[in-house]
């Protein structure tokens, strides 16, 4: 079976499409792994979107905050802005959907899907191998997948010789590469904010007959999405951030 696995999709539409025309063809169901809301002007054509897909889908922290399910003071001004203009925007079966997401999912006895971590599925980034390394012991499969940091990034299991979890940035748009033995925490990246330096849609095939993961980066119409969130009045940090990818 193919999987396209995306992540922080955060109601960028532009940026959903365009990572579903580019993986067409190449994938049989779809694993999402959280905040598909928050940040961008689309939220409720993004949930539609993804409703109508054969897809799996875990909540994310920005998921929960328009719910009502976590606090929103604990976000940043801008980011509290826009959960809260969320709130009002989306229709009500689009609410329900959201609701019925699972916080943490395994599949096919290889692989985790959380939003941040499996230690702490709803808030924890994953950011460094110190923090990954505590990790591999909160999940039994051999594979985890995770979003919520919106960087590309795979976690090798402790070495058993020095106990060191290695980070690996992934090589994009090179095609499938094999998984191996090894057990992995692999980040596909953002599809609607990328955080890594590249303003491009970030997002992965994963094939598990043959164990194999492609990491691909997909431009999209960036300058339609700002001008869409400035007509809404959205905060300018926002907007401009999609440029550059942070
Ligand atoms: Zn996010």
């Amino acid at each position: 079976m193919r999987y396209l696995i995306i992540s922080d999709i955060h109601a960028n539409l532009a940026a959903f499409k365009a990572v579903l025309d580019d993986a067409e063809g190449n994938y049989d169901k779809v694993w999402c792994l959280g905040d598909i809301v928050g940040y961008g002007p689309d939220p409720n054509e993004c949930i539609e979107l993804l409703a109508s897909l054969d897809q799996i889908c875990i909540s994310g922290n920005h998921d929960w905050a328009v719910l009502g399910k976590l606090d929103v003071d604990d976000f940043n001004p801008d980011a509290r802005h826009v959960s809260l203009w969320t709130r009002n925007e989306l229709a009500e079966s689009n609410i329900q959907f959201v609701q019925s997401l699972p916080i943490a999912m395994v599949q096919e006895e290889h692989f985790t899907l959380v939003h941040g971590s499996p230690r702490h599925p709803i808030w924890e980034y994953i950011l460094y191998p110190a923090v990954a390394q505590v990790n591999f012991e909160h999940f039994s499969t051999r594979y985890c997948l995770v979003g919520h940091t919106h960087s590309p990034v795979i976690f090798h299991a402790p070495n058993e010789s020095d106990g060191i979890c290695e980070a690996q940035v992934p090589s994009t748009n090179n095609g499938p590469e094999p998984l191996g033995k090894q057990r992995l925490i692999l980040n596909p990246g953002s599809v609607g904010q990328p955080r890594d330096g590249d303003p491009r849609a970030s997002y992965g095939i994963l094939d598990t007959d043959q164990f194999t993961f492609e990491y691909r980066r997909i431009p999209y119409p960036i300058t339609e999405v700002q001008e869409r969130m400035q007509k809404l009045g959205f905060p300018s940090r926002l907007i401009n951030r999609l440029s550059f990818g942070w």
